[in-house]
């Protein structure tokens, strides 16, 4: 009779995480070999099968006797805990069996039967603490040299692996954890969160949550696994999650910034991927060690291929080297001016790009040629600016110390405001300053609500005069402003093909009470909007705000495509 040797992982030890074929072949089998205390875990499924219990010590004369027994023609299940292949009984069957020129396909058949391994069970009873790039070390030294278990201990916490330590501590080594701990903190923070699991899914089940300073105060021992998180694992009460990837952007007030699902595969928003760190390899430098001077014009060679921002960032690399400390002295001077600047752990601020939007003032849209070159030089070569349809730039920057890089900003008079979900507003420039009457109306609304975070972006525009040139009525508020008085129109549709400019609810309301006004409308849709509801939609939904009716729009004219009638 055909021999079959099943290598048996059977989970953490509840029957209920026992894969089907597992059970299949349990039962399939004449004889189970297994250490004691598994034997004890599997059996209300054993059927009357030879049991061959051995110690804990005898892995190889189990192994050997697993072979013996299929050579004779036996069905002999090998049991593992957790998965067979991990720490357990495969290697070491297929190890005899080589040992005596057994051959793939040779007589006895081998099935190696998968089972959960300690890694995800534990994981499981955390939260989701793997998720992310993670290895296994055990620190049993009994067959391994400490000295590897210590280099594979520093490769994985230098690269930011989430970390499973197997065979954590026993009665006889208690070093091993210390000195484990001890090089993990050469290079995560003390504050890294780490779940501690006794006996995942068996009798005597412990869960603690805590931390890497910490983790020694508490009980570990051979049924335990360390789960170390990486830089970015946090709690969440009793949960344990390493999100699915790096923080890519920040803004002001917040440690992440939600991308939109089109934004997420640009390569400035992977600053880290290898696309965005591949060198430039067409491109030539700008020859910034020629003087060029306006009579005799040195042009670099192949022209074609520099663009302007070539020539900017030669500039400015030498203006750089010129003068060294400028910047830092105005970082120095501004420095912290900003409290509402997130506190990012380390870890992240240096994978993350910093992003603020920034303008030239409320109602002044002049940038000074020193904002420019600030903004340049902060962006510098993996940075980036952008003009946006809402009159901002943003200045898009790695830093790791964002609070000082705001002072700077700020330090040269641009209003520095956080990007995304955020209340803007957007005045016109009062016929550069010709109607400044309503500029102080404008500021005022913008000290108050600009940069507040909401559900939905919510643009408010204010308008100087009639003419409403910069389009304040198309926003999802509109403010113009005329002799001292207001016309109020709530809830634009900004965007898409039934765009739509807001209603005119009121006209020649009083310009002293709109700020408050205003306020009132927009903290009842921070307060009250559904997740992701725009604002034309809630002031749809609820019906009126402020004592201002929505009107439904009138339905669209459907006309003939082909006749246009
Ligand atoms: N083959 C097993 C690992 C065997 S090595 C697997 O894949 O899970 C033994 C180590 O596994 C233990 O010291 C402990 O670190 C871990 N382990 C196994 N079962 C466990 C359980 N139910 N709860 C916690 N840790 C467990």
């Amino acid at each position: 009779m055909t021999g079959t040797i099943y290598v048996v992982g059977f989970g953490p030890g509840h029957e209920e995480h026992l894969t089907g074929r597992a059970r299949n072949a349990l039962v399939a089998s004449d004889t189970i070999i297994g250490y004691n205390t598994y034997i004890d875990l599997i059996r209300p499924l054993l059927t009357g099968q030879e049991i061959v219990r051995t110690g804990m010590t005898e892995e190889v004369s189990r192994a050997q006797k697993a072979v013996q027994l299929a050579e004779e023609g036996h069905q002999v299940a090998v049991i593992s805990s957790g998965d067979a292949g991990v720490y357990g009984m495969a290697g070491l069957v297929y190890e005899v069996l080589v040992s005596r020129g057994w051959q793939s396909g040779d007589h006895p058949n081998v099935e190696v039967i998968p089972g959960i391994s300690a890694i995800q069970s534990c994981a499981s009873l955390l939260g989701a603490p793997v998720m992310h790039d993670a290895c296994t070390i055990s620190l049993s030294d009994h067959l391994t040299p400490w000295e590897v278990i210590a280099k594979r201990i520093e490769a994985a916490a230098a690269a930011d692996f989430v970390i499973a330590l197997y065979n954590p501590k026993s009665g006889r080594r208690t070093r091993q954890i210390v000195e484990t701990q001890r090089i993990l903190l050469e290079h995560r923070d003390p504050n890294t969160p780490v779940g501690i699991v006794k006996s995942a899914y068996r009798k005597g089940e412990q869960v603690v949550r805590t931390t890497l300073v910490d983790m020694l105060e508490h009980d570990i021992g051979m049924l335990t696994t360390v789960l170390i998180g990486n830089s970015q694992t946090f709690f969440h009460g009793p949960l344990m999650i390493t999100p699915r990837g790096y923080e890519r952007k920040y803004t002001l007030d917040t440690v992440t910034q939600r991308l939109r699902p089109g934004e997420r595969l640009h390569v400035e928003n992977e600053p880290w991927s290898l696309a965005a760190t591949a060198p430039k390899a067409s491109r030539s430098t700008p020859p910034i060690s020629e003087t060029p001077s306006p009579t005799h014009r040195q042009e670099p060679s192949n022209r074609s291929t520099l663009t302007a921002r070539d020539w900017a960032d030669a500039a400015l690399a030498r203006i750089a080297g010129l003068r060294p400390s400028t910047a830092e002295a105005t970082a120095r001077a501004a420095g912290g001016a900003i409290g509402s600047v997130a506190t990012i752990p380390a870890q992240t601020r240096q994978a993350a790009m910093f992003e603020v939007a920034v303008s030239p003032g409320v109602a002044n849209k002049r940038i000074t040629t020193e904002q420019l070159l600030l903004l340049a030089e902060i962006a510098g070569e993996t940075g980036s600016v952008e003009y946006t349809p809402a009159h901002q730039l943003i200045l898009r920057a790695r830093t790791l110390d964002a609070a000082a890089l705001v002072g700077r900003l700020e330090a040269v008079g641009l209003v520095v405001q956080p990007v995304g979900e955020v209340v803007r507003v957007k005045a016109c420039d009062f016929c550069d300053g010709d109607k400044a009457e309503g500029i102080p109306y404008a500021e005022e609304i913008h000290r108050r609500l600009a940069g507040l975070g909401v559900e939905k972006e919510l643009r408010i525009g204010f308008n100087g005069c009639a003419m409403s040139c910069y389009g304040a009525v198309h926003e999802d508020i509109g403010i113009v402003f005329r002799k001292g008085k207001v016309d109020l129109f709530l809830g634009g549709k900004t965007t898409g093909r039934n765009a739509m400019p807001a209603q005119r609810v009121a006209e020649a309301i009083p310009a002293e009470v709109v700020p408050d006004l205003l306020e009132r409308i927009v903290q009842r849709y921070r307060a009250e909007a559904f997740p992701n509801e725009r604002f034309h939609k809630f002031f749809q939904r609820v019906g009126v705000l402020e004592g201002y009716a929505h009107k439904d729009a009138p339905a669209a004219v459907v006309a003939d495509g082909v006749c246009g009638t």
